[in-house]
This record gives structure tokens, C-alpha cells and sequence, in this order.
């Protein structure tokens, strides 16, 4: 790949460090710094390969059922083995499929239906004030989809700054993680059955 002759990326050739106000970026909720110095644009060709690329040794090819919060004979529902900060789900399909694009049509549309199930049953717990649905598929190629619920009244957590929230935030305790996946699972398992 020629990154001059990328519409995507010819404008980045060469770019360097770029200092820019955190107040016009979408962060600054969770960064007090009044500016931010991006680091100098690196280009690399080919990417580096996702985990379980091609199928092989890839984990949520290959985790039986009971490590995943809800399944059915064509997707399954996992969240983190232990809790975190901010409770979230991923919706896998069973198969190795890698883009959302690859999804045979009557799959992608099942897709929508649950994920519109999945935000119902997680906006209905109380406490969930908003949940973001997100696609990035930047660390695994397995197809997945993020449900991450922000809490009530944490409006410091409103839109992508969520997802790096989550990584600073202690730790749910592991009573309310287990019982919010429970009443999750409940919750979706009667609403997938009507
Ligand atoms: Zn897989």
C-alpha cells in the first residue's frame, strides 16, 4: 500500500506532533489538561494481525457455551470474565465471521432485532442511564458488538469518552456484576422468546 496514493491517508504523510485543546476534542471530561499533543502519524503496512485471525485459536470460536452469558444456535452474548468498571455485553454470532458486512442478510437482520432486545433489557434494570452500541472490531476479528451501559446521572461518560472510562473507573463489586448479568440473561431470554 502507497500512503500517498491512499485517498484515506495522503493528507497524514509526514504529519507530525499536533498540539490541539482538549476542549474541542470529545474528551475533556476525562483528560484536565487544557491541550493535547497527538504523537507523529505512523503508517503500517500490512496491520498487525487480530486475535484468532482466520479462525485459528481464536477464543470466542472456541469457549464452550457456559462462558457466555446467553446463547442460541446462531449468536452468543459474552461479557469480561471478571467485573469492570462499567458493565457491558458483546454480541458474537456462533460462527467465525469477520465484518458485519459478511453476515448472511437474515443473520444481519437477527443482529439488529437483538441488539434492539439487548439495549431493552439493559435499559430496564435501574441505575442504566444510557447504553452505546459500538462496532470496532480493531482487536479481534471475530465479528462482535459492544453494549456498554453508562450509568445514570454519570453524564462524564457521555459518548466515546465511555469507552475509555471504563478502563480508569474501579472495579463494580463482584455481587452487583453477577446479578446485573443475571437479570441481563433473564431479561433477554424472555424478550427473544416472544
Ligand atoms: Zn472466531
Amino acid at each position: 500500500m502507497n500512503p500517498e496514493k491512499n485517498r484515506f491517508t495522503r493528507h497524514l504523510v509526514g504529519a507530525g506532533e499536533n498540539t490541539v485543546p482538549l476542549a474541542g476534542l470529545a474528551i475533556p471530561e476525562v483528560f484536565t489538561a487544557e491541550e493535547v499533543t497527538s504523537p507523529a502519524v505512523e503508517l503500517l503496512y500490512p496491520e498487525p494481525e487480530r486475535h484468532g485471525a482466520g479462525g485459528v485459536e481464536c477464543g470466542i470460536c472456541s469457549d464452550p457455551d457456559e462462558k457466555f452469558v446467553w446463547a442460541n444456535d446462531r449468536w452468543r452474548i459474552s461479557t469480561a470474565d471478571s467485573p469492570r468498571s462499567v458493565f457491558f455485553v458483546n454480541l458474537v454470532p456462533r460462527e467465525h465471521y469477520v465484518n458485519m458486512s459478511d453476515l448472511p442478510t437474515p443473520m444481519a437482520e437477527e443482529q439488529g432485532r437483538l441488539l434492539a432486545l439487548m439495549e431493552r433489557a439493559l435499559l430496564a434494570m435501574e441505575g442504566a442511564g444510557r447504553v452505546h452500541t459500538h462496532y470496532w472490531g480493531d482487536g479481534a476479528e471475530h465479528h462482535h458488538m459492544w453494549q456498554i451501559v453508562r450509568p445514570e446521572g454519570f453524564v462524564q461518560g457521555r459518548g466515546v469518552s465511555l469507552a475509555v472510562w471504563l478502563k480508569l473507573l474501579p472495579a463494580m463489586d463482584a455481587e452487583d456484576w453477577e446479578s446485573v448479568k443475571g437479570d441481563f440473561a433473564k431479561a433477554l431470554d424472555s424478550a427473544a422468546k416472544t
